[in-house]
């Protein structure tokens, strides 16, 4: 049976407004700033929103263009961006950005993925969002929780996020390729959460075919144990309640 994709998508920007997921403070710093958006996704990388939220600020604070980044050190980022994982690396990264702007592109953040892919620190996530929020250019960023929840709704039966991107390219209708992201990885965060997916408050439940995943076991009444438990002094060993997995790999 075909996912209903546009009706999970219109029931998912509705029940998304009434919650506040971490990456909302991160899109709220970047707008549609080129830059902002350029930097703080490079700062994102295996990093908590929470985090990178932080960081960014702090960094904007001290750099809030291309200009002004040009003038830290490397060391100075590194400083500023110590909350991240991989600091060292992405300061790196940053402090090679304006030089290799203006070198390139004539100082402006270019809007093409190719160009965009050849900057430091910039892979195909980073250039998707950069295209799409920052330029309104059709992009589709496929990050870890579009790639899983994707996968979970049978949207697409994919093992890679690049390959689930090409499959998006396909068959997402144009209108949601750039809304898409920001709307997954809010509802991948507060919602359909990568371990124990809270299924029994999803908004769409019945509609999802929960591809992968094993339903959240409820708390309930303990069984009576039985004869041999009561003659037996062992202890017993009854799975935790609240136990529940999402068991396909991402
Ligand atoms: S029903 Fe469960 S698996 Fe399906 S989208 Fe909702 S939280 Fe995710």
């Amino acid at each position: 049976m075909t996912f209903a994709i546009a009706s999970a998508i219109a029931i998912l920007e509705e029940d998304i407004r009434r919650r506040k997921p971490p990456v909302a403070d991160l899109m709220a710093i970047q707008g549609s700033d080129p830059y902002r958006i350029l930097v703080a996704t490079i700062l994102s990388a295996r990093t908590r929103d929470e985090a990178t939220t932080r960081a960014a600020r702090k960094l904007f604070q001290k750099a809030p263009d291309l200009d002004r980044l040009a003038r830290l050190s490397r060391e100075e980022i590194t400083k500023l961006i110590s909350q991240v994982g991989f600091h060292n690396s992405k300061a790196g990264y940053l402090h090679q950005l304006p030089g290799v702007i203006a070198e390139q592109f004539g100082g402006r953040i270019p809007d093409d993925l190719e160009a965009l892919l050849r900057l430091p620190g910039v892979g195909r996530k980073t250039a998707n969002l950069v295209r799409g929020i920052a330029f309104k250019q059709p992009a589709i960023c496929v990050d870890t929780h579009v790639h899983r929840i994707m996968n979970i709704w049978g949207f697409v039966a994919t093992q890679t996020p690049l390959a689930t991107e090409m499959a998006l390219r396909n068959k997402l209708p144009e209108e949601y390729w750039i809304k898409i992201n920001a709307l997954l990885v809010a509802f991948g965060q507060t919602i359909c959460t990568p371990v124990r997916p809270h299924c029994d408050v999803c908004p769409i439940v019945n509609i999802c075919p929960k591809i992968g995943v094993i339903p959240r076991q409820m708390p309930g009444p303990r069984p009576s144990p039985t004869p041999h438990e009561t003659t037996n002094a062992a202890p017993s060993c009854l799975p935790d309640p609240s136990a529940c997995v999402t068991i396909r790999p991402t």
